[in-house]
């Protein structure tokens, strides 16, 4: 450009000198008076010229430089990945795309962070815990819905507002203070009541990367944990509780025999029966202790099949009849009308052997004598089922949604009598969900009860 610009202004400072040398040439003559007059206008006229090539020249070197500059503003607006054409020489053209390239780099750069960004977007609002990045004024700068959803806010209008403004609840706030006091990140759990208590593990890191210094805040809903840790609490207490009583009698009575009293038959007999007695008591529990841990764990190892449910139900019947008639209670089963005889259950034969027998037993337990036990069965197009009908003790609606529960006994002292463990009905539930099906139960105070139990009819879709 450079000397396009020298040559083009060398050729005129020539064409001055020609024309001059020219004019003198010509008019050898001429005054020196007429001379200069000559010169003065052809000075004159080049200097025109002059101005003119000037004005087309700038303009020429300027209109690449102006359509840089409009370029230029348009990529400061925003127009990523703008080109511009420029017409010139070789310098221009190289300037160009040297700012095309630039342009499209910017917007491959852009391009990528926002893809960054909204795939960090799309992992933190995937996640099952909840997420709010606040800065250091405690203004949120993020919040996922699971956030929103635990602390019971909108998390699109949540970006700006404070975060005391966005949730009020106190145990929060406490944990977030300390998380932000301290030097390293902090845990803590809280409960939160309400209509449906929950229990909430808060945990708050504070982050102070490229001088934008803030906290980040996780919070999970630990209710389930929480429960399921208080359950097997409760159920470590109540074993250990359970198996503790017939051991003192066991002990007891043993002791009262070593002190002497084999020398009483009819003491000792007495004795060894109560020991007796209280071994298999120890025995059922802890046979049935393993039977529900092994369905929880799942490692009963059910064989789901076909199993005929009106074979199950009158094997079960005659297996507890003597037991029914000792007590005099009558026994019936009642088939369906309505669907073939040969209905299958989808379900674990010893399963649904081991469900039956438990709400027999528990209907003879409860039922007294002269009392009537009915095990009816019937299926739908998707689902067989079986109910167990007493006209025993019943039991009372405060109880009544209770009773699956483990170790659950309506009146202690009366049902461990009957050699209840308190475990049989939690058996049959845990059994009936690892099927596939469910039970229920209804019940009168005093006029009797009634346990349904629904399983996956056998062929059904
Ligand atoms: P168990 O098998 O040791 O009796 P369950 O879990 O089967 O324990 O039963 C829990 C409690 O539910 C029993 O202690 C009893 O109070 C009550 N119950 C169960 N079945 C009946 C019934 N058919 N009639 C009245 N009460 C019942």
């Amino acid at each position: 450009m450079f000397w396009r610009l020298f040559l083009t202004y060398l050729m005129l400072v020539v064409v001055t000198i020609v024309l001059v040398g020219l004019l003198i040439a010509q008019r050898p003559e001429a005054t020196a008076g007429e001379l200069v007059g000559e010169l003065t206008a052809a000075l004159a006229l080049i200097v025109i010229a002059a101005v003119g090539a000037a004005f087309v020249l700038a303009r020429w070197f300027a209109r690449p430089l102006v359509e840089l500059h409009e370029g230029a503003r348009k990529l400061a607006e925003g127009d990523l990945g703008h080109r511009v054409r420029v017409r010139g020489g070789a310098e221009h053209f190289e300037l160009a795309e040297t700012f095309n390239a630039m342009s499209a780099r910017l917007a491959d750069t852009f391009r990528l962070l926002e893809h960054d960004r909204e795939q960090l977007r799309a992992i933190l609002s995937g996640m099952v815990e909840g997420v709010i990045a606040i800065d250091e004024r405690r203004r949120v700068v993020f919040a996922n819905d699971r956030a929103g959803a635990l602390l019971e806010f909108d998390p699109a209008n949540a970006v700006g507002a404070q975060l005391a403004t966005v949730t009020r609840l106190a145990p929060f706030h406490a944990v977030v203070d300390k998380g932000l006091a301290g030097a390293v990140a902090h845990r803590e759990e809280f409960g939160v009541p309400g209509a449906v208590p929950r229990h909430l593990s808060v945990y708050v890191s504070r982050f102070t990367g490229h001088g934008t210094p803030g906290a980040v805040v996780v919070i999970d809903d630990t209710t389930d944990v929480r429960q399921a840790e208080r359950a097997r609490q409760d159920f470590v207490a109540n074993a250990s509780h359970e198996l503790k009583t017939p051991l003192a009698v066991i002990k007891s009575n043993v002791e009262a025999l070593l002190d002497g009293a084999t020398a009483d038959p009819e003491a000792c007999a007495t004795f060894l029966a109560q020991v007796a007695k209280e071994a298999d008591r120890l025995a059922d529990l802890i046979k049935d202790m393993l039977s529900l841990s092994r369905i929880e764990s799942g490692a009963l190892g059910l064989e789901l099949r076909p199993v005929p449910l009106g074979r199950a139900i009158t094997e079960c019947v005659e297996r507890n009849l003597t037991r029914a008639e000792a007590k005099t209670l009558t026994i019936v089963e009642k088939p369906p009308t309505d669907v073939p005889a040969d209905v299958t259950a989808w379900a674990d034969q010893d399963g649904l052997r081991q469900i039956l027998d438990n709400l027999v037993d528990n209907a003879i337990k409860y039922t007294p004598s002269g009392g009537r036990i009915t095990v009816r069965w019937g299926a739908t197009a998707d689902a067989v089922s079986f109910e167990v009908e007493d006209t025993g003790i019943g039991i009372p609606d405060a109880d009544v949604g209770r009773v699956f529960e483990r170790f659950y006994r309506v009146d202690k002292a009366r049902d461990r009598a009957q050699g209840s463990t308190g475990l049989g009905l939690a058996i049959v539930k845990h059994l009936a969900q690892a099927m596939r099906g469910q039970v229920r139960v209804s019940s009168m105070l005093g006029k009797g009860t009634t346990f349904r139990v629904t399983l996956p009819r056998a062929g059904s879709a």
